[in-house]
C-alpha cells in the first residue's frame, strides 16, 4: 500500500491507473479509524480496482473554538488498518496541500445544510462539501462511500455530485454500532468513563420514535416530544435536536406520510453525538 501526502503525487498515480483501464474507488475520512470507517472500505473494494482511502482532519468543517485541534489522530494505526483492510493508497495530505495561502472558493449545497446539524454548526457543510468536492475531482473516483451515520452528509454529497456533474456513484453504508447501540464515532473517545454509559440514551431515543411510528403513530410533535421526554432522564445529557424530517429534503414534518429520519444530536458532557434512524424507506 502506497502512502500519498502530495496533490502531485496522487495525480501521478491516478493518471497512470486511468491510464491502465482502472477503475477508483474513494474513501474520505478524517482518520482515527473504527470499524465504521473499515466497512466503508469493505463496502467500496468490490466496487472498484483501485481503493483510496483519504485521511484529512479538514479544518474548514471547523468552526472557531470547535474540537479541530483535539481532534484524536493516529496514523501509525490507521495506516495499519487500512492495509489489513486490502486499500491500495491512503491520501494523508496536510492542510497546506489542501488549502493554499489565499484560498477562498467554497462549494455551499443551498437549503440542505442550514437545517439539522447546520443550525448548530453554520459552517460545517460548505467545509464538508468543498473538501469532498476537491477530493472527487483530485481523485476522479468512480466511486465513494458514507456512513449513514452522517445521514444529513450524505444527502448534501449526492445533491453536490448530482448537480456538478460527478460522474460518481455514491455508496451509503449502514451505521455501525457498539454492541450497547452507541453509533461509532472518532469523537467517542472524549466520553469520560461515565458519559460513555450515557451515551446510548441518543440510540435508545431514536429506536423509542421508531417504535412509535411502527404502532401506528404519525404525528411527528408527538413523536419528538416523547423522544425529548426519554433523553431529559438521563443527566448530563442536553438534547441539542430530536427531528422528524423527510427523507428526500430534511424539511421539518408534521405527519409521517412517507420515507421520514428521526435525526438527533445530543451533548453528553462536552461531546456533540449525533445519529439518525431512517422510517419507511
Ligand atoms: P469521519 O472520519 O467521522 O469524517 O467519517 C468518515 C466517513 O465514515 C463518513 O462517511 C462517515 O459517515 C462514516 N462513518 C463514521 N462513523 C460511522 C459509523 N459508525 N458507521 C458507518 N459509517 C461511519
Amino acid at each position: 500500500m502506497i502512502i500519498l501526502r502530495t496533490v502531485p503525487e496522487l495525480r501521478t498515480f491516478i493518471h497512470d491507473w486511468q491510464h491502465q483501464g482502472q477503475t477508483i474507488g474513494l474513501v474520505p475520512t478524517m482518520g482515527y479509524l473504527h470499524d465504521g470507517h473499515l466497512s466503508l472500505i469493505d463496502h467500496t473494494k468490490p466496487n472498484c480496482d483501485r481503493l483510496i482511502v483519504s485521511i484529512f482532519v479538514n479544518p474548514t468543517q471547523f468552526a472557531p473554538g470547535e474540537d479541530l485541534d483535539r481532534y484524536p489522530r493516529n496514523f501509525e494505526r490507521d495506516e495499519k488498518l487500512v492495509a489489513d483492510h486490502g486499500a491500495h493508497a491512503i491520501f494523508y495530505p496536510d492542510s497546506k496541500e489542501m488549502y493554499s495561502d489565499g484560498f477562498r472558493t467554497f462549494v455551499i449545497v443551498e437549503g440542505l445544510g442550514n437545517v439539522l446539524c447546520g443550525r448548530t454548526r453554520p459552517t460545517h457543510f460548505r467545509g464538508v462539501t468543498t473538501i469532498v468536492a476537491k477530493l472527487f475531482h483530485l481523485t476522479r473516483c468512480d466511486v465513494a462511500a458514507f456512513g449513514q451515520k452522517d445521514y444529513q452528509q450524505t444527502l448534501l454529497i449526492r445533491r453536490m455530485a448530482e448537480d456538478l456533474n460527478f460522474d460518481v456513484q455514491i455508496l451509503v453504508c449502514p451505521t455501525v454500532r457498539e454492541a450497547d447501540g452507541l453509533a461509532m464515532s472518532s469523537r467517542n473517545s472524549y466520553l469520560s468513563p461515565e458519559e460513555r454509559g450515557r451515551a446510548p440514551i441518543l440510540y435508545n431515543t431514536l429506536i423509542k420514535g421508531q417504535q412509535l411510528c411502527l404502532a401506528g403513530e404519525n404525528d411527528a410533535g408527538k413523536i419528538k416530544q416523547e423522544m425529548k421526554k426519554m433523553a431529559k432522564t438521563i443527566p448530563g445529557v442536553s438534547v441539542d435536536y430530536l427531528e422528524v424530517v423527510d427523507a428526500n429534503d430534511l424539511r421539518t414534518l408534521q405527519k409521517i406520510t412517507g420515507p421520514a429520519v428521526l435525526a438527533g444530536a445530543v451533548w453528553v458532557g462536552s461531546t456533540r453525538l449525533i445519529d439518525n434512524v431512517i422510517i419507511g424507506a
